[in-house]
């Protein structure tokens, strides 16, 4: 049976996670499997009581441990130890992340579970390396810049991979000496959790490390809201991170990170090599079937090659193979819900009626659960919503140009500016266009990313405002203090 695993019979821990344990909760919210469409568990909502007791859980627990002043290489060695026991329990919580979330059972122990377990020794291995400076001042003064860990970091988390972003936030403020309330996503919440209590097995004090369930407007907001957070980490759409900047204006002032949508664009020059750009881009698109934020979705093709570049688009598009997540030998993965299946639908039939011809797919796939087939669209000027929204499914746009400045003017979108793709085989070129294109990530001659964890990655424009990964991870989950001494 390898990973495979019955959806029926497998165990999941359902509640919130506070203070070393699994805490029961009444189920709230009707969860249903992208798979098969089935109703298979509740989410709790976690209350601002419950969220409050989390929250205290936390600020005691850096307390007693003295977390964030203890030997920083004690940090280290708890997260090293998270990481091998996420590595011994990777086929148990990749059944559980497959179960309710889009990841496909078969790609989660060698991909996300092991790129989360090596990022959180990446982050640990910072703690005691980067520290407090001396800095330059007059002989009558001694300066310092001391960093120091925040305290308690609001964490809040997407569906869409739910573990690999769970460890982008605790990592860095685990390693960095602080504690984290995470909310996970109502729809994907039950590998969080375990990750949670993984965490406790593996030796981090109780309560560093809590998980409460719920929604945004109760949960997400009594956990952004809370005066003792002193530091709010999100990921998900640019909507719910300009609602979370509301409500911390309204609540008081805090520092937060946010890493929120894109829609990407992917420049094909004619010099490029066009089979290997075609499957970046497919590759892209057909992975987690779009959704992801990275997600390669508006191609912009040099005219020359347009013909032939969308044929090989094409071939690549076709013929996906949909199963459910817990079966090992699925390659192609459902949608997350009816609702955003259906979502999009309409974007991808507005096109259409809007005078776009779809070269392939636009319509869902007939097989149980949510699945929609990989889409081409094309005839699409800069106003029609294929273009400007982010569908966050297997749609991907082509659009074509004469001239570099019509391509940049092209892959330029009103808000979003989180990654980019050039293929192309002219070196002045891609650094020429590497520093024009306004996104957070450019991507040259590939489309994904890789295991160098060093690199940031975040959003510019409304995709976001910080970085997670990188050294950038880490120091923003430090705050420094100026000391000035008087010799
Ligand atoms: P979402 O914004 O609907 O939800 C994300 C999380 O925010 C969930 O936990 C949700 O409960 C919570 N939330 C919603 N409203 C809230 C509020 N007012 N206050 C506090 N919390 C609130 O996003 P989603 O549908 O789960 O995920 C898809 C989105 O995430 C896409 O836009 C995608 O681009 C983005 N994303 C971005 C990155 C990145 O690194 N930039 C990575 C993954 C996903």
């Amino acid at each position: 049976m390898g990973l495979s695993f019955d959806p029926d019979t497998l165990p999941f821990p359902v509640g919130h996670f506070i203070n070393g344990r699994l805490i029961a909760a009444k189920a709230e919210i009707d969860m249903h499997r992208p798979s098969d469409g089935k109703a298979y568990a509740g989410c709790p909502i976690a209350s601002a009581e419950r969220v409050e007791e989390a929250v205290q859980s936390a600020k005691a627990a850096l307390k007693a441990s003295n977390w964030g002043r203890v030997r920083p290489r004690e940090r280290t060695r708890v997260l090293h130890a998270f990481a091998d026991l996420i590595e011994a329990e990777a086929e148990t919580l990749a059944r559980i992340e497959a179960l309710s979330s889009t990841r496909l059972v078969g790609q989660l122990v060698a991909g996300d579970i092991a790129v989360t377990a090596e990022q959180i020794r990446f982050f640990a291995e910072f703690a005691d390396k980067e520290g407090s400076d001396v800095v330059p001042t007059d002989d009558k003064t001694f300066g310092m810049i001391l960093s120091e860990p925040y305290g308690i970091i609001g964490a809040i988390t997407p569906w869409n991979f739910p573990v690999s972003m769970a460890g982008w936030k605790i990592g860095p403020a685990l390693a960095a000496g602080n504690a984290v309330v995470l909310k996970p996503s109502e729809m994907t919440p039950f590998s969080t959790v375990y990750l949670a209590e993984l965490a406790v097995r593996a030796g981090l004090p109780a309560g560093l490390f809590n998980v409460v369930l719920g929604d945004g407007v109760t949960t997400g907001n009594a956990l952004t809201g809370h005066p003792q957070i002193a530091k709010v980490s999100f990921t998900g759409s640019t909507r719910a991170g300009s609602a979370i900047m509301e409500n911390i204006a309204r609540t008081g002032v805090k520092p937060m990170t946010l890493e929120l949508g894109g829609k990407s664009p992917q420049i094909v020059f004619a010099d490029a090599d066009l089979d290997k750009a075609a499957d970046a881009i497919a590759g892209s698109v057909l992975f987690n079937a779009g959704q992801a934020c990275v997600a390669a979705t508006r191609v912009i093709v040099e005219a020359s090659v347009a013909e032939r570049f969308t044929e090989a688009l094409v071939k690549r598009m076709a013929n996906v193979r949909p199963g459910p997540t817990w079966d090992e030998a699925t390659q192609y993965s459902p949608i997350i819900s009816e609702r955003q299946r259906d979502r999009i639908g309409s974007i991808v039939d507005a096109a259409v009626a809007g005078g776009s011809r779809c070269l392939i797919g636009g319509r869902p796939i007939d097989h149980p659960g949510y699945f929609y087939a990989p889409t081409l669209l094309t005839d699409l000027d800069q106003t029609s919503p294929a273009i400007v929204e982010e569908i966050f499914g297997p749609v991907l746009t082509l659009q074509t140009f004469e001239t570099e400045e019509q391509a940049m003017a092209l892959a330029d979108h009103p808000t979003y500016g989180l990654a980019s793709g050039l293929f192309t085989s002219d070196l002045s070129r891609t650094l020429r266009l590497a520093r024009e294109i306004q996104a957070g990530t450019v991507w040259v001659n590939r489309y994904s990313r890789s295991r160098d964890h060093i690199l940031p990655t975040g959003g510019y424009k409304r995709s976001g405002i910080g970085k997670d990964l990188g050294r950038a991870a880490y120091l923003a989950n430090r705050e420094t203090k100026s000391v000035l001494i008087s010799l």
